[in-house]
């Protein structure tokens, strides 16, 4: 399986599209997933193109580990979170529906199941509350 470098993630990075940013270094960026399965649900990936876990270079892969604490720790902050749920998937059969390689950081409260992917998007306005939060807690680190 090939990387496409038009899927979604990749014109993002390349600011051809939105998104709620949260963080970002030379290597990764991350921002807020506009259909959330809990609130605060967010995103981080490598800047460099890869597909999935199968392709990515493990330098990228380090330096979204290290984002992926980072943000962990600032969203738990931000929004008093009991626990922080991490998920990464790989290829459709293993969940992926976007082929650049990306983690999702995910604020869990006790007693508060994840919610489905219903397809639909979160306000934007919630979510630029979010990611300002999260801004907020990483300033604060
Ligand atoms: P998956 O490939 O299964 O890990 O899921 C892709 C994730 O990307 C889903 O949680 C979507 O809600 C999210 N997503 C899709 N398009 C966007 C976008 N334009 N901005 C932010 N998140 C997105």
């Amino acid at each position: 399986m090939s990387y496409d470098p038009n899927n979604i993630f990749a014109r993002i990075i390349r600011g051809e599209l939105p998104c709620h940013k949260i963080y970002e270094t030379d290597a990764i960026l991350a921002f807020m997933d506009i259909m959330p399965r809990a609130n605060g649900h967010c995103l981080v990936l490598p800047k460099a193109p890869s597909r999935n876990i199968f392709d990515v270079q493990p330098e990228d892969l380090a330096e979204v580990s290290k984002a992926v604490q980072i943000i962990a720790k600032a969203a738990r902050k931000a929004f008093d979170a009991d626990g922080i749920t991490v998920q990464q998937f790989n290829e459709e059969a293993g969940g992926q529906v976007v082929f650049h390689l990306h983690v999702h950081v995910i604020p869990r409260f006790r007693g508060e199941p994840l919610k489905p992917h219903t397809g639909e998007m979160a306000d934007p306005e919630l979510l630029a509350r979010n990611a300002e939060a999260i801004r907020r807690a990483l300033d604060a680190a």
